[in-house]
């Protein structure tokens, strides 16, 4: 399916709210964070004031918000609720405003669930990654498979049915058959939106550090892109969408604030390591809470701004368009970047190695099921550099 995202998603601004705090770091993980919540308060009373700062970055409706991290669901109802009385006084968000926390199971009790309810928040991003006990240990995750899938159910009963779930593939205790009923398990539960993602090693992870060890043998490029195709071919059939890379929804499941991001529509970024976008650049707080905070506190942005000439926005625009299901719109291409960016477009299309990559549609160019297995590698062929 297709559809007209100019008609069924609204590009309207959208904020981003780092929340760096968990309460186990995850072997692979490499997000900021801290596992100590002595400066939760403190952290609280800076983003908000950061979000006090930014004022005049949206001057019309925020159409979502979504809180990263990090874990959001470690703060506490009267934490978030200050964030989003500062959110109201500060922005007008749109009545029909997508609200995402990032949760994970272990923070997902009857009693979180009704504090929560006390919220505008109106959708979970849960962060399950695997029904399998031994699985979530060698991840070093917070949470076990009993509570993966229960806090899914007792969500869904409390009234929170716009859930999505995050699980990851490609790590050495995941055989294809365990990846298969994991998936499986996700579809059970009925949930609209899933987001599945390939383990990557990160530097400086705990995970790394074991691979150079040689405790841990990392997983094969072969078995990662097999567990890929199972994940394809099982959600389609499914009823799911393949609409990005890594995410899959029911028709009326699309996350608005992820498929903004990769429409390039602007965002606020608020927090440690926050990003945001204002249509032509990039604006990046620093990793370091203590940082972040002592400068808000003298009343300063932290932010560092990456300008973006007009070669990393095509470079940008090829590698998140390419990755939808919408496509890289070869018009667009020249109206917003002009004749040279097409004609060299085309030339680089044109040299790829394998020509069943990419499909057409219209003036949309499109991966095909096999060139998603090589989506970033095509991304990198069709990049213009200086
Ligand atoms: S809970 Fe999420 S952000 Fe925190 S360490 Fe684990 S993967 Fe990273």
């Amino acid at each position: 399916m297709d559809i007209d995202y100019a008609v069924s998603l609204r590009p309207m601004s959208g904020i981003y709210i780092h929340i760096p705090f968990c309460k186990k770091a995850c072997h692979y993980c490499d997000f900021h964070f801290s596992t100590s919540l002595k400066y939760a308060d403190e952290m609280v009373e800076s983003i908000c004031k950061e979000i006090k700062m930014k004022k005049d970055r949206i001057s019309g409706q925020v159409g979502s918000i979504y809180f990263g991290g990090g874990t959001p669901s470690i703060l506490s109802q009267a934490a978030l609720q200050k964030i989003f009385d500062t959110i109201n006084h500060t922005f007008s968000v749109d009545t029909g405003a997508e609200i995402t926390i990032e949760t994970n199971p272990d923070d997902l009790t009857s009693q979180k669930l009704r504090e929560l309810k006390q919220l505008p928040v109106n959708r979970f991003s849960v962060g399950v990654q695997s029904f399998y006990n031994e699985d979530l240990i060698w991840m070093n995750r917070a949470h076990n498979a009993d509570e993966a899938e229960n806090c899914i159910k007792r969500s869904q009963d409390a009234g929170f049915e716009n859930l999505t779930l995050d699980l990851i593939y490609g790590y050495p205790l995941l055989t294809d058959a365990k990846w298969l009923s994991n998936i499986n398990k996700a579809i059970e539960l009925a949930v609209p939106h899933i987001s599945a993602y390939a383990l990557t090693v990160e530097p400086k992870t705990a995970l790394a550090h074991a691979i150079k060890n040689k405790q841990q043998i990392p997983v094969s490029d072969s078995q990662s892109a097999a567990q890929f195709v199972i994940l394809m071919e099982k959600l389609l059939t499914s009823g799911f969408d393949h609409y990005e890379i890594s995410n899959f929804a029911k028709p009326d499941g699309y996350a608005v604030h992820n498929t903004n991001y990769w429409k390039g529509v602007n965002y606020v970024g608020i927090g440690p390591s926050a990003h945001g976008f204002d249509g032509q650049n990039r604006y990046m707080n620093p990793a370091n809470n203590a940082l972040y905070m002592e400068t808000i506190e003298s009343n300063k942005l932290p932010e560092v701004i990456e300008l973006l000439n007009l070669n990393d926005r095509f470079n940008e625009y090829i590698m998140t368009s390419l990755r939808t299901m919408w496509g890289t719109d070869l018009q667009k291409i020249n109206d917003e970047f002009g004749k040279d960016f097409l004609e060299q477009t085309k030339h680089n299309i044109l040299g790829l190695k394998d020509k069943d990559w990419l499909i057409y549609d219209g003036d949309k160019v499109k991966l095909s099921e096999q060139g998603k297995l090589f989506a970033d590698h095509i991304a990198s062929e069709l990049f213009i550099v200086e």
